[in-house]
């Protein structure tokens, strides 16, 4: 491949990135794509003017000077959308790169170093590694934040840019060492650009995904895991020491009835955070609807289960919302059952359901576990006795099913 071919893609390299952050800057709100599309933009232009220049139909002090400045504003650009686009955010200390770029041309253009080709070049390129090196840093130091694969492509892109531009600017200082060939060199800083571009747009649309899988999952009132990312997230297959706790604001129609139902949602809300808050960091939770919650926990024993629903019991019983002159202190009943190695997951979560409703039963504000079939057999026709009196309860399952 001929030098002026290799000039023409460099500048189309450009083109095509800043044709890429302008689209995707107006599909999206990430911050950071505009200096992209504007840095991609003005490299493109710098490299439009050193061609044109080259072919003497610029003055050559006009396009040298001008090819740099426009260059390395350029890519002081680039870098500082870089830096916003990974940290998701716009701070004042972004413009200093952009500072430093129009200082480095006003000390190039009053020395004169524009004007010799090699020392021209030199500065540009060792400018150019150390911004790539700037942005690699970056994207490596937020990448503990938010992991996103696309990271990775945009860090190996950046970071090889950064080692053709490194070369360059080794062979402009020491040509007798020239490591590689210009031409070469270009030619991969052309396919670095161009992935730069891909990965950008790619790192744009996961986060995009990421946002949207993360709203589907949540539960929009409470900010806790909805029931569907509940359901989903429990294991194809249960173990011994599998557990559920089905949680329910006790008289929670009262709450509403009495106060309203925006301080309804607030005693909700505030309920499922205490339940989040409670809930150890291997436990799988979610508000399954309405003032309804389950938990799934692996490794119990029923007196350890039992005990984390009591935990979540009493930091609810210590929560207090105020409403008037009027406090509300809510409290939670909760239903636990143990895998027995005799159901499936929805059996078990009947089961917890079954044990809530006891709680229910038993006056509320506390805890009851699943009986063990064997002692509900001996017990049925008392349970029996208990559904004909309750039969009307709304919402959970009457104690005759108990032992299903
Ligand atoms: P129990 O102690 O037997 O559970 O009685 P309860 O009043 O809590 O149960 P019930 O099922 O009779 O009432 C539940 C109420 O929860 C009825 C419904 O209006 C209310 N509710 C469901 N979802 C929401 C919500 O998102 N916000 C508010 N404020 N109320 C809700
Ligand atoms: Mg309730
Ligand atoms: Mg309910």
């Amino acid at each position: 491949m001929d030098l002026a071919t290799v000039l023409l893609l460099h500048k189309c390299s450009f083109i095509v990135g800043a044709i890429c952050c302008f689209y995707v800057r107006w599909r999206s709100r990430e911050p950071g794509l505009d200096f992209l599309a504007i840095g991609d933009g003005l490299l493109a232009v710098a490299s439009t003017l050193a061609g044109v220049g080259e072919q003497g139909i610029l003055p050559y002090e006009i396009w040298t000077l001008a090819s740099f400045s426009i260059g390395v504003t350029g890519y002081a650009l680039m870098t500082t959308g870089l830096i916003q686009l990974s940290r998701r955010g716009r701070k004042r200390s972004d413009c200093l790169l952009v500072g430093f770029a129009l200082i480095l041309s006003v000390v190039v253009g009053f020395m004169h170093w524009y004007a010799d080709n090699q020392t021209r070049a030199a500065i540009f390129n060792a400018n150019t590694a150390a911004f790539l090196g700037i942005s690699c840093v970056v994207i490596l130091r937020d990448f503990f934040l938010d992991r996103l694969p696309a990271r990775l492509g945009l860090l190996a892109s950046l970071a090889a840019a950064m080692g053709f531009s490194t070369l360059v600017t080794v062979g402009m200082i020491f040509p007798q060492y020239g490591p590689v060939e210009p031409r070469y060199a270009f030619f991969m800083l052309i396919i670095c650009h161009f992935s730069v571009a891909l990965f950008v747009v790619v790192l744009v649309q996961e986060r995009a995904e990421t946002q949207l899988r993360r709203l589907a999952n949540t539960d929009a009132l409470t900010g806790i895991p909805n029931r569907q990312h509940f359901l989903a997230s429990l294991p194809s297959e249960l173990r011994d020491g599998d557990a559920f706790i089905m949680i329910d604001i006790d008289h929670f129609k009262s709450i509403n009835d009495r106060y309203g139902h925006e301080t309804g949602d607030v005693v909700l809300v505030g309920v499922a955070q205490a339940i989040a808050n409670t809930a150890g960091p291997n436990v799988t939770f979610g508000r399954l609807g309405g003032e309804e919650f389950a938990l799934f926990l692996r490794g119990q024993t029923e007196d350890a289960a039992a005990a984390e629903a009591d935990q979540i019991r009493i930091a609810v019983n210590g929560l207090a919302f105020a409403s008037g002159a009027e406090t509300i202190v809510p409290t939670v009943s909760a239903g636990v059952a143990i895998w027995r190695g005799d159901c499936d997951a929805q059996k078990l979560r009947d089961r917890a359901d079954q044990a809530l409703y006891l709680a229910k039963r038993g006056g509320r504000d506390r805890v009851e576990i699943y009986p063990d079939p064997a002692s509900m057999e001996e017990c049925s026709s008392s349970a029996t006795t208990a559904a004909d009196q309750h039969s009307t309860e709304p919402g959970h399952p009457r104690p005759g099913e108990l032992a299903a």
